[in-house]
C-alpha cells in the first residue's frame, strides 16, 4: 500500500500570497510589496525563497524613468503540476494542470452503469496512470469533482444522487491509498465556479456557475470565495421549486427547476428548456446580487447560443444592475480543471 505524503504547502502565508500574485503576469518587487502590504525587505525575502525553489524566475527589466530599471518576475508555470477528475454519472474524465491551471493533457472514458466505489477507484488510478509523470516531484496532488452530496472537508461522498450503492463512502481516503497522492474532493459544481474564479482572478466576485447536464446544480462564488454552506451541500438550485403543482421530481418534491427544465429538454422543447434555466437565474439574481453568471454542463455545451440569449433575456433591465453572462471557455474541462485548481489554490495556502 503506497504511503500518502502531506501536501506540500508553500512556507507560510506571504509566500502564498506573493506566488498568487505574480500569477496575473510579470511583476517587480515594488509591485509585490505595494499589492501585498508586506514591506520591501519582506518580499525580497520571499521572492529569494520562491527562486531557490523553482517557483518564479527573473525574465527582464522594466524602465521607470529615473533610477536603475527593475527586474520582472514570473511563475514558472511547469514548476508544479496537479491532476482533477469529474465523477459523472456515466463518465469519469481526468485532466492534468500546471501551476497556472492550463490544462497539459485529458482523458475521458466511460464508466459502467451503476459502478461501485471499488470500481470506480480503479479506473481512476488507470486513467490517471495515462497522464500522470512518473516518480514526479512535481505533482501537487488530485482533486476530484463529484455529484453531491459530499463533504469537502472530510472527502465523504453521502448518498450522491444517481449513483447506486454509494453511501457514506470516505473517497478521498480510498483514492489517497490507491493513488499515493494527496487528494481533496469537492462537489462538482463547485470545482467548475472555481476554475472560473482562478481564470479570471479578481475581476470576478460574485458569480453564479450553472452546470446544467444530467441534473441542474449550481456553483456559489460570493464575495471572491467558494461558498459551500454549512455541510458542503449549497447550490443545490436544481431543487428549488418554479412550479407549485409541477411534475414529481426525483428528489420527491415537485415542480423542482431541474425536472421542469429536463421534461422540456426530453420533449425536445429547446425554447421552453432554456427559458426555465433563464427564470431560475434571474431568481438567483434576485437573491444574491451576482453580476456574473456562467453556463457549463453537457446540455449548454450543445446549444450554447440558445442558452445565452435565453438567460440574457431574463436578466434585469436596470441600467445599474448589469449582469454579464458567458458560457465557460473551458467547456468539457471545467469541473476537472477545476478539481486541480482545487489542489494548487491548496498548494497557494488561499483556499477560495
Ligand atoms: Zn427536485
Amino acid at each position: 500500500m503506497a504511503t500518502v505524503p502531506n501536501l506540500r504547502f508553500l512556507r507560510g502565508y506571504n509566500d502564498a500570497v506573493v506566488l498568487g500574485l505574480a500569477r496575473s503576469g510579470a511583476v517587480t518587487r515594488v509591485d509585490l510589496a505595494e499589492r501585498s502590504g508586506l514591506t520591501p525587505q519582506a518580499v525580497s525575502k520571499v521572492v529569494g525563497r520562491l527562486i531557490a525553489d523553482g517557483l518564479l524566475v527573473e525574465t527582464g527589466t522594466r524602465n521607470v524613468g529615473v533610477g536603475k530599471p527593475r527586474t520582472l518576475l514570473s511563475l514558472v508555470a511547469d514548476s508544479r503540476l496537479a491532476l482533477g477528475a469529474q465523477v459523472e454519472r456515466d463518465e469519469l474524465r481526468v485532466v492534468l494542470t500546471d501551476l497556472a491551471g492550463t490544462v497539459l493533457d485529458r482523458v475521458h472514458a466511460p464508466l459502467p452503469r451503476d459502478y461501485d466505489p471499488p470500481t470506480f477507484i480503479a479506473e481512476l488510478a488507470r486513467l490517471i496512470a495515462l497522464v500522470r509523470p512518473v516518480d514526479d516531484e512535481r505533482l501537487l496532488g488530485a482533486g476530484i469533482g463529484i455529484v453531491g452530496p459530499v463533504d469537502h472537508r472530510t472527502g465523504v461522498v453521502h448518498d450522491a444522487t444517481g449513483l447506486v450503492g454509494w453511501h457514506d463512502v470516505p473517497l478521498r481516503e480510498l483514492a489517497e491509498r490507491s493513488l499515493g497522492l494527496p487528494v481533496v474532493v469537492d462537489k462538482d459544481t463547485n470545482t467548475a465556479v472555481l476554475a472560473e474564479a482562478w481564470r479570471r482572478g479578481d475581476a470576478v466576485r460574485d458569480a453564479v456557475l450553472v452546470l446544467v447536464g444530467t441534473g441542474v446544480g449550481v456553483g456559489l462564488l460570493l464575495d471572491g470565495r467558494v461558498y459551500r454552506g454549512a455541510r458542503t451541500n449549497a447550490g443545490e438550485f436544481g431543487h428549488t421549486t418554479l412550479s407549485l403543482d409541477g411534475p414529481k421530481c426525483v428528489c420527491g418534491r415537485t415542480g423542482c427547476v431541474e425536472v421542469l427544465h429536463n421534461l422540456a429538454a426530453a420533449a425536445g422543447d429547446l425554447a421552453e428548456a432554456t427559458s426555465i434555466v433563464g427564470t431560475a437565474m434571474a431568481d438567483l439574481v434576485q437573491l444574491l446580487d451576482i453580476d456574473h453568471i456562467v453556463l457549463a454542463g453537457r446540455a449548454v455545451l450543445a446549444a450554447p447560443a440558445d442558452y445565452l440569449s435565453a438567460v440574457r433575456a431574463k436578466m434585469p433591465r436596470d441600467d445599474w444592475l448589469p449582469v454579464d453572462v458567458s458560457v465557460t471557455p473551458l467547456g468539457d474541462d471545467v469541473v476537472a480543471a477545476g478539481a486541480a485548481m482545487l489542489v494548487l489554490s491548496e498548494f497557494y495556502g488561499r483556499p477560495r
